[in-house]
C-alpha cells in the first residue's frame, strides 16, 4: 500500500528523511501539499510569491520521478484520512516543524493517525540539531548564542545529505490534485514584486546553483565583507533555505568541506549558519517568541502609536538614507542585508519607539525569508527585550553606521536615487550638508528627499529615558 509522504515547509527532493523513509523498498509514494485553512495568514505576502513559483518547480520534479504532486486545501486531518480511505495507504510520513501552531496540528493528527492503526511518523531535518538537544547545566535553554555555539561545535556530527532517488513508485491510481494556478498565491495587482524577478529563483535546482556560487566565489570574503551591504559578501541562502528548497546540513557539510576556505571564513559562516538554529531552540522554548516579550520588563515600556511615522519607516521615507534605502530593498527585493536590518529595526524601535512587534509583523509580510524563528528573535534581539539581547542602550546612530558599512554611499545610490548624485562624505547625512552640496547634487530636502523625521540625538536620549523607567 502507498505512503503518503506530507510536504510542508520543505520544498525539495534531496536530503530529505521522511521522502526517503516513505519511498524505503519502492513503495509506491503519494506526495502532498497541503494550503492549510488554519494556518491562513501565516504566510506573508511575500513568502507567498516564492511559495508559488517553489510549488511550480517542486511539481515538475515530482512528475520526472514519476508521482506528480498532489495539492489539496483545507484541514490535514481531513484532508490525510480521505486520502487514505481512497488509496487504502497505511503510512503517513513527514519533517517536522516548530511553530506552536504547526506542532499542535502534528501531535494531535500523529495521535488520530495512529489511534487509527496507521504508521505515522516525524523526521528531522529543517535545522542541524533538534532544538531540544542542548540545555545549559542547570537544565534549561541556552540564553546566549556563545555558549550555545559551544555546546553545538562541541558535537558537531552531521549526518551526512542524503541524495534523493532517481525514480519513485506512482501509486496505481493517482489522487485528484487541485490546481496550482487556481490557488493564485500570489495576487499582485498592481504588481508590486515586479523586482523579485531580477534577483530570485525560487526552488531546489537554483538553491544548489547559489550554494556553489556562494562557495566559488563568495565565501572567500564572508569574514571580513558580510557586514557590507554594498557588497556581494553573503550567500542569500536564507529564502532558500525559509522554505526547505535546501537542507541546512547539505549546506553545513558543503562549505565545511569546501577546498580553498580559510579556516576564517569557514568558521564564520557556520557560526552564522548555526544562529538559525539558535533561534529556533529559542523558539522551541518561548513559543510565543512572536507575540511575547521574553523579558517581561519590556511588557511595561511606553511603546509609541505613532502610525504617520511608521508609515514613513515602511515606505523608507524617514530622512535617514541608509534606513531608506534599507526599506526600499525590502520592498523592492522582498530582502535586506542583515547589517541593515538591524539599522532599521533598531531606527523603528528606539528613535520612533515603535513596538518591535510591528516591525516583526511587516518583515514576516514583505521578506521571501520571513522565518518564524529567526524573526522574532532577531526582532527582540535588537529591541533588547530577547533571550540574548543587544543591550537597550546601544542604540544604533543611522550616519555612522552608513558611514561605517556603506563607505562610498554605494548601497544608498542603489535604492535612493534621488541621492544619486550626492558626494559619499554627505550622503549618509544630507539634513547636514552644506547648501552648495545639495545644491550640486539637484537635492531640494523637503522636496526631492524627505527632512529627517526625527532628531537622532534627541530620540536616542527619549528612548533612553523610557528605558530608565522599566530598567529595575
Ligand atoms: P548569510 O550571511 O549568508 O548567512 C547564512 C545563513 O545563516 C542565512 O541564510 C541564515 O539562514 C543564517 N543566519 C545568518 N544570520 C542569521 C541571524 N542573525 N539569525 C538567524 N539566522 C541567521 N533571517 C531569516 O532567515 N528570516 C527572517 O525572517 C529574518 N528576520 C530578521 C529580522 C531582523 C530584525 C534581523 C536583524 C535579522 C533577521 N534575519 C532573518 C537574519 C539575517 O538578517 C538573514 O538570515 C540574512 O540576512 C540572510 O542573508 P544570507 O542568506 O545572505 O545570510
Amino acid at each position: 500500500t502507498p505512503a503518503i509522504y506530507w510536504i510542508r515547509q520543505d520544498l525539495r527532493i534531496n536530503d530529505n528523511a521522511a521522502l526517503m523513509a516513505a519511498a524505503k523498498g519502492d513503495r509506491p509514494v503519494i506526495p502532498l501539499y497541503i494550503r492549510e485553512d488554519d494556518l491562513a495568514g501565516a504566510l506573508g505576502g511575500a513568502q507567498a510569491w516564492w511559495l508559488e513559483r517553489s510549488l511550480a518547480r517542486l511539481g515538475e520534479a515530482y512528475d520526472e520521478l514519476g508521482t506528480g504532486l498532489v495539492l489539496k486545501s483545507g484541514k490535514p486531518g481531513t484532508i490525510i484520512a480521505d486520502l487514505i480511505e481512497e488509496t487504502g495507504a497505511e503510512t503517513v510520513y513527514w519533517n517536522r516543524r516548530y511553530t506552536p501552531d504547526g506542532m499542535r496540528t502534528d501531535k494531535a493528527l500523529k495521535q488520530k493517525l495512529r489511534d487509527d492503526g496507521i504508521d505515522a511518523q516525524s523526521f528531522a531535518g529543517r535545522i542541524l540539531h533538534e532544538p531540544s538537544k542542548f540545555e545549559t547545566k542547570s537544565g534549561g535553554p541556552y540564553k546566549v548564542y556563545t555558549p550555545f555555539w559551544k555546546a553545538f561545535s562541541a558535537d558537531p556530527r552531521i549526518a551526512d545529505p542524503q541524495d534523493a532517488p532517481d525514480r519513485l513508485t506512482a501509486p496505481d491510481t493517482k489522487p485528484q490534485s487541485e490546481r496550482l494556478e487556481d490557488w493564485k498565491l500570489y495576487s499582485g495587482k498592481p504588481d508590486w514584486a515586479a523586482g523579485f524577478d531580477d534577483i530570485w529563483t525560487p526552488g531546489e535546482a537554483a538553491a544548489n546553483r547559489q550554494l556553489d556560487r556562494f562557495i566559488d566565489a563568495i565565501a572567500e570574503h564572508y569574514a571580513s565583507s558580510r557586514d557590507r551591504p554594498d557588497i556581494e559578501a553573503t550567500s542569500m541562502l536564507s529564502p532558500h533555505l525559509a522554505l526547505g528548497e535546501i537542507s541546512p546540513a547539505t549546506i553545513w557539510h558543503r562549505v565545511g568541506r569546501a577546498k580553498d576556505l580559510s579556516s576564517e571564513n569557514r568558521k564564520k559562516f557556520l557560526q552564522e549558519l548555526v544562529w538559525r538554529d539558535f533561534c529556533y531552540h529559542l523558539l522551541f522554548h518561548a513559543p510565543d517568541l512572536r507575540t511575547e516579550n521574553w523579558n517581561s520588563r519590556f511588557d511595561g515600556f511606553a511603546w509609541q502609536d505613532n502610525d504617520e511615522a511608521f508609515d514613513a519607516w515602511t515606505r523608507g521615507r524617514t530622512g535617514y538614507p541608509i534606513v531608506d534605502a534599507g526599506m526600499r530593498q525590502l520592498w523592492q527585493e522582498g530582502t535586506m542585508h542583515n547589517r541593515v536590518r538591524m539599522i532599521v529595526a533598531s531606527f523603528l524601535i528606539k528613535d520612533l519607539m515603535i513596538d518591535w512587534r510591528k516591525g516583526e509583523a511587516w518583515f514576516r509580510d514583505t521578506l521571501v525569508d520571513a522565518d518564524p524563528a529567526s524573526n522574532p528573535a532577531n526582532w527582540q534581539w535588537v529591541a533588547g527585550s530577547g533571550a540574548d539581547a543587544s543591550p537597550f542602550f546601544r542604540i544604533f546612530n543611522p550616519v555612522l553606521q552608513g558611514n561605517k558599512f556603506d563607505p562610498q554611499g554605494d548601497y544608498v545610490r542603489r535604492y535612493v536615487p534621488e541621492l544619486e548624485d550626492m558626494p559619499a562624505k554627505h550622503i549618509h547625512a544630507p539634513f547636514d550638508a552644506p547648501r552648495d552640496v545639495l545644491d550640486a547634487a539637484g537635492v531640494t530636502l523637503g522636496k526631492d528627499y524627505p527632512k529627517p523625521l526625527v532628531d537622532h540625538k534627541k530620540a536616542r536620549n527619549r528612548a533612553l529615558a523610557a528605558f530608565e523607567k522599566i530598567k529595575d
